[in-house]
């Protein structure tokens, strides 16, 4: 994406600049505590993840869609996964899967040494890469293809986050943790979905479940 003279105008404008306190102010509020992620998710244009028809809503805490019925993630939700993956323990390298809009794997950029994301929708992988070469993120691989077989030939990763629900723990990604790594992902539970950490022990995995959330399906395949 180009940096147009009208967007770098449009980052400098009030209603942006009190949009994205705002956001700062009720992601604390809503219990992230991590500073640097705070300030990281600050510091990320949102509105060049989205479509400029939608520009005014980036700073809102909520999912907005990118298209092929997928959504650019809630900015409460990409802090606390960020803050969960973070606060496990030294993360150096970080797999993603489900890049989408991209804006969750800038998060990561700023804060991990190297990112590796997979998209299964070829029209959304390619419009996430020349977003974060504009924002000079270098630090990120990309793949087109399912996720769920992970990257085996750049294992283990010291984190691995999953940004579409899965109807079970995908073994194969657990597999590519290194030890004492950490999956977060949300699971389908019945009707409802939670947030899951899974930790890499010496004897095997820990599970802890976190919290209620709500994200697009992971699905086989790639489109
Ligand atoms: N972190 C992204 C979330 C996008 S929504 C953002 O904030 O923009 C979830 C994404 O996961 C979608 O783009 C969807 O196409 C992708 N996805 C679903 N199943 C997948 C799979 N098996 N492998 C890779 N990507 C997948």
């Amino acid at each position: 994406m180009i940096e147009t003279p009208r967007k770098a105008a449009f980052e400098r404008e009030p209603l942006v600049l009190r949009g994205r306190e705002r956001l700062l102010a009720r992601l604390e509020e809503d219990g992230i505590r991590n500073q640097q992620v705070l300030e990281t998710l600050a510091g990320i244009p949102r509105h060049l993840f989205i479509d400029e028809a939608l520009g005014t809503r980036a700073y809102e805490d909520s999912a907005l869609p990118i298209g092929h019925g997928q959504t650019i993630s809630q900015p409460y939700i990409v802090a606390r996964m960020t803050e969960l993956l973070l606060e496990s323990g030294p993360c150096s390298t970080v797999l993603e899967i489900g890049t989408g809009s991209g804006f969750q794997t800038a998060v990561l950029a700023m804060l991990v040494r190297r990112v590796y994301t997979i998209e299964r929708l070829a029209a959304l992988w390619g419009l996430a890469e020349p977003r974060l070469r504009t924002l000079k993120l270098r630090n990120v691989r990309y793949r087109h293809g399912d996720g769920r077989l992970g990257w085996p030939e750049m294992a283990p990763f010291d984190g691995i986050l999953i940004t579409a629900a899965s109807e079970g723990i995908p073994r194969c990604l657990a597999e590519q943790l290194s030890p004492g790594g950490c999956m977060l992902l949300p699971l389908v539970v019945g009707a409802r979905q939670r947030l899951v950490r899974l930790t890499r022990t010496r004897s095997g995995f820990r599970h802890e479940d976190l919290e209620p959330v709500m994200f697009v399906p992971l699905l086989g395949g790639v489109g």
